[in-house]
């Protein structure tokens, strides 16, 4: 399940974004860190004109690009890197797609792994799994945690983890190296709520909000996003949680692959009292797809143009398509269609969106984000219920086998589908 920005939260950003408070910068977030625009320079020459535009505009700004930001020439790409000062960096196309310098990366496609031993068809690979949201103590926070009636509370960070840990056993079985991103139900940040007040008053006055409150009684306060204390929670286990999950996979994990693990919801309204769906469906996404009004922050679109540059995409959606074919066969689900505008369908499958998530942004390598299940229709619900189990059980009149030990499955199928086949 992702956060879904509000309109009111959008427009604190871009406020943020306008105001004063940074000259030289202009960054999405309080917390978001200034873009290193040198680190470009060792891109010079290794991509074309055309494969630099067919990026651009079929997945990382298929919603448009202003002239005002990025400009592509037929040897070269100007990037906008300071607005007052009007610097841009200059991106210089190899013109003969055979001599192009070869791509530099932290991390390898499959056709660049070492030949697979009997051992295993994944050996070698290095996979990060991150179980997505914190969960425990900090699931009602994060809004992850719903309860039904007399039945246990459901929570996506604990049920991700549940995932990730029977998906290590499986893929290393297969010969993968596999880390953690998260592997408890605790921060990964070091910050709590509390270290964010400053900067969530920051974000409030720039919204026009100059004496916040401070506190919101109940989770349903239709204006607790005004408040000194949702905002420095926000900062906390979604901004500074994600980013610090983004610095131990780019600097510690270092891994081929990083796999996003989330169970999708429907708005359940009252968390306590909350409403059951009939809806139930999966869907997949790589980063792309960002707004214009994204690409205006410096932070965002020096990332936009790194990740198109280290040419993850070509890997990712290989991996995502494959990966999603495998979850639909093996859930039945129907593929998720989004209602709003802020996502690209990508690739061959139906399932695979591409979208401008943090994670998905951040972590230097082919990213798959997966969200299958709705964790509050009847029948996801029930089988929640169920827990684990070998083999299948009657839930709402159809055998089942473990909902944790199916989405593991679909996974590891879609994996060996994509790497059976690049690695031969
Ligand atoms: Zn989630």
């Amino acid at each position: 399940m992702i956060f879904r920005p509000s309109p009111f939260r959008i427009f604190l950003s871009l406020l943020l974004c306008l105001s004063s408070a940074r000259a030289a910068d202009h960054l999405s977030n309080p917390i978001a860190d200034p873009p290193n625009w040198k680190a470009l320079a060792k891109y010079q020459k290794t991509i074309t004109h055309d494969e630099f535009d067919q990026l651009l505009r079929g997945v990382y700004c298929s919603r448009g690009i202003s002239e005002d930001f990025i400009r592509v020439d037929p040897d070269v790409a100007c990037i906008l890197t300071d607005r007052d000062a009007q610097t841009w960096f200059t991106l210089r196309f190899e013109k003969d797609e055979r001599k192009r310098r070869p791509t530099p990366r932290p991390w390898r496609p499959a056709a660049a792994l070492p030949r697979p031993k009997k051992a295993g068809v994944l050996s070698g690979l290095k996979i990060a799994l991150d179980p997505g949201h914190i969960g425990g103590e900090w699931a009602k926070m994060e809004e992850r945690w719903f309860k039904s009636g007399d039945a246990p509370p459901v929570e996506e960070g604990e049920m991700t983890l549940r995932v990730a840990k029977m998906l290590a056993v499986k893929l290393r079985a297969l010969g993968a190296r596999v880390s953690f991103v998260r592997d408890k139900p605790e921060p990964v940040t070091p910050f709590r709520p509390n270290d964010f007040r400053e900067a969530a008053r920051e974000i409030l006055k720039s919204g026009g909000t100059e004496n916040p409150r401070e506190d919101f009684e109940a989770r349903d306060d239709p204006l607790r996003e005004q408040t000194v204390r949702w905002q420095s929670e926000i900062l906390f286990y979604r901004g500074s949680e994600i980013r610090q999950r983004a610095r131990r996979v780019n600097s510690k994990l270092r891994p081929d692959l990083v796999l996003c693990l989330h169970f999708n919801a429907e708005a359940w309204g009252d968390e306590r009292n909350p409403t059951l769906s009939d809806k139930n469906h999966l869907h997949l996404l790589v980063n792309g797809s960002y707004l214009p009004t994204e690409l205006e922050f410096d932070d965002e679109r020096f990332e936009m143009v790194q990740r198109l540059l280290s040419r993850v995409y070509d890997e990712e959606i290989k991996i995502a398509d494959t990966a999603a074919e495998a979850m639909a066969k093996e859930t039945g689900l129907p593929p998720y269609q989004y209602t709003t505008d802020n996502v690209t369908k990508v690739g061959t499958s139906g399932y695979v969106y591409a979208r401008n998530l943090v994670a998905t942004r951040l972590y230097q390598c082919p990213v798959i984000y997966f969200e299958p299940y709705v964790m509050n229709s009847h029948e996801v619900f029930a089988r929640i219920q169920a827990g684990d189990y070998d083999g299948t059980q009657l839930i709402n009149g159809v055998e089942r086998p473990s909902i944790y030990r199916e989405y593991a499955d679909g996974v590891v199928e879609g994996l060996l589908g994509y790497y059976q086949l690049a690695r031969r």
